[in-house]
């Protein structure tokens, strides 16, 4: 038993886990942090470096791949260069009453070594439209009291941006900002000019320059190899073991388990405390109890609901901490129906030079000051100009002298762009666990039933006439928008399932990320968000980890947890 004791657990070591682990840590915790996948350190990425000619099949992935990644490859992203973190979903089933993406990575660091890094802060703006709107329930936060939280978080990933004043979109403390091309710069002129619309660069967590703390001395500044999905050696990228883990293991005070899946929390009916986690070892099939006195759900927005909705007890008949019958329901992503592109004539004196991982992002405008629509909430794009690479040449009837002559130019440049729309949180978007159905480890399946609805297809025709009208008013041709079947997930920004809020009665947590009926637990990852803006939310896990791990230390402090 006394080796299995710790101050405090943390369940998963992805973008929220890192965070929590490297808080808690640093705080002189003892912490215990596990992780259901295998272990990776920094630099075991064991195909970042390869050339493309090392990759077998053209990069391009097979049959048996498809079959055992089903839920990844319905959305195009595996590849061989990649697969290694996407889940086989055979071997980790879960029941679609609605089609759902739900995109796993299990091992250590999660979905921190994937991400596409973008990342923007929630503000007042969607902070306080549940509130206004009567929709869901309130923010229990308000803006001004995670902007310090923001700045952390930002400061110490390494964020790169511009501060460009928008109210929609609060600025913060950023490293140099990458550069519009010059497509986008004039697409940025004409978009103000004739809609008044606002375009910036990307605020992404690739260094634009060195970071301004030592925190994280493994880290160098980005290279611009656009390989960042396969895990980037230089520690050019934000994740979790680039970063917040290292930090944690140089206080001494982490142990990290890999392949340890947490099924349960045990709960101490007469302290009406959490005491530890139940779990079970993915080689072996043991079964281990570890004991702690605070428990950190970092499991991912439906990955934690699971632990939640399987841990029944006396006093918690219907899931830990579901006295407000909310856990696992109000499931939001990105609302992402299609993508629209152009082809841009000229600009072919401007070679396209080095490679950029980043692109531009237009902020919110819709239901923003004056501007009133017939639905809630609004969207942002995100997108990029470049010049047509060496695909082209797959249909080209050039051959010897001529073919050769024309490899040595790029191609025309075209531009492209995809929205993300906010989902509102609808008790009917939600999980729960059938009992009758187990998966090899013997555990009972999630179930997950989530649609998109009125609001987000009303907003749905602005995105797409937005999108044809901004890239027709800027001159671009050949204006094509695409409508693509999508199912709720695909935007890989799942939350919503345990939302925080002031009162108990409609949700599961409080403004610290405590769970109500149990203080000594904390769920920090996108469960807790009660509404999903249209931001990518990686930054507001990451702002919401470091402020709750704060507040559990000092709870801790004074005795009250
Ligand atoms: C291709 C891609 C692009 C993305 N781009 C962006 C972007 O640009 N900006 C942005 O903000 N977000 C982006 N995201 C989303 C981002 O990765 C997630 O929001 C973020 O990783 C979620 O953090 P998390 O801690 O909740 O979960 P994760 O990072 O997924 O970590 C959860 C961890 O918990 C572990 N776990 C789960 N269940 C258990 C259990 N029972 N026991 C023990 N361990 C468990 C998992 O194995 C995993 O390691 C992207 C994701 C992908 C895949
Ligand atoms: S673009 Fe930068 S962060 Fe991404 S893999 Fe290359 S060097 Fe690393």
């Amino acid at each position: 038993m006394e080796t299995n004791s710790f101050d405090a657990i943390v369940v998963g070591s992805g973008m929220s886990g890192g965070w929590a682990a490297k808080e808690l840590t640093e705080k002189g915790l003892k912490t215990l942090v596990l992780e259901r996948g295998r272990m990776v350190k920094h630099g075991e990425y064991p195909t970042a470096t390869k050339n493309p000619w090392d990759l077998p099949y053209g990069n391009r992935i097979t049959q048996e791949t498809r079959k055992h990644k089903y839920v990844w490859s319905r959305t195009g992203y595996p590849t061989p260069a990649n697969e290694h973190w996407m889940i086989d979903d055979l071997e980790n089933p879960f029941v679609e009453e609605a089609p759902f993406d739900w995109m796993r990575g299990h091992h250590v660091g999660g979905r921190s070594i994937m991400w596409a890094r973008q990342s923007y802060r929630f503000g007042p703006l969607d902070m306080e439209a549940n509130g206004k709107e009567g929709v869901g329930v309130p923010w229990p936060v308000t803006y001004d009291e995670i902007a310090p939280w923001y700045d952390k978080a930002e400061i110490f990933a390494g964020i790169s941006g511009s501060a460009d004043g928008l109210y929609q979109l609060p600025d913060g403390k950023y490293l140099p900002p990458h550069d519009l091309n010059c497509v986008e710069t004039d697409f940025k002129r004409r978009l103000d000019d004739k809609l008044g619309r606002k375009l910036i660069i990307g605020r992404c967590a690739n260094l634009t320059a060195p970071l301004t703390h030592n925190e994280s001395p493994q880290r160098g500044t980005c290279q611009a190899r656009n390989l960042c999905i396969r895990g980037c050696p230089y520690g050019g990228y934000f994740s979790s073991v680039s970063a917040t883990l290292p930090s944690a293991e140089r206080t001494g005070n982490m142990t990290l388990l890999a392949d340890q899946i947490v099924y349960e929390l045990i709960y101490d009916n007469d302290r009406g405390k959490a005491t530890g986690v139940r779990v079970l070892d993915a080689k072996t099939g043991n079964q281990t109890d570890y004991f702690a006195k605070i428990v950190f759900l970092c499991a991912s927005a439906l990955g934690s609901a699971y632990i939640m909705l399987n841990s029944t007890s006396a006093r918690f008949p219907n899931g830990f901490g579901n006295d407000s019958g909310e856990l696992g329901h109000n499931i939001m992503d990105h609302n992402k129906p299609g993508s629209s592109n152009a082809s841009v004539e000229g600009y072919l004196d401007v070679a396209y030079t080095g490679r950029r991982p980043n692109g531009f992002y237009i902020p919110r405008y819709r239901n923003v000051g004056k501007d009133k629509r017939n639905y809630l909430r609004g969207f942002g794009y995100q997108g990029r100009a470049a010049r047509a690479g060496y695909a082209r040449f797959n249909d080209s009837a050039a051959i010897g002298e001529d073919l050769k002559k024309e490899f040595q130019e790029p191609g025309p440049w075209n531009i492209s762009m995809t929205a993300f729309g906010e989902i509102l949180p609808y008790h009917d978007n939600h999980c729960r666990i059938d009992r009758d159905k187990k998966d090899k480890y013997g555990l009972p399946l999630l179930v997950v039933n989530a649609i998109v609805r009125d609001n987000e297809r009303k907003m749905e025709e602005d995105m797409k006439n937005d999108a044809a009208e901004m890239l027709t008013a800027a001159g671009f041709k050949d204006v094509k928008v695409r409508s693509d079947s999508y199912n709720v997930g695909n935007s890989i920004h799942e939350m919503g399932t345990a939302r925080m809020g002031a009162d108990p009665k409609k949700s599961v947590l409080n403004k610290f990320n405590q769970v109500h009926a149990c203080k000594n637990v904390f769920v920090t990852d996108g469960s807790f968000m009660p509404s999903s803006g249209c931001q990518n939310p990686s930054l507001t896990y990451m702002a919401f980890t470091a402020r709750a791990a704060d507040h559990a230390v000092s709870e801790l402090k004074k005795g009250n947890l």
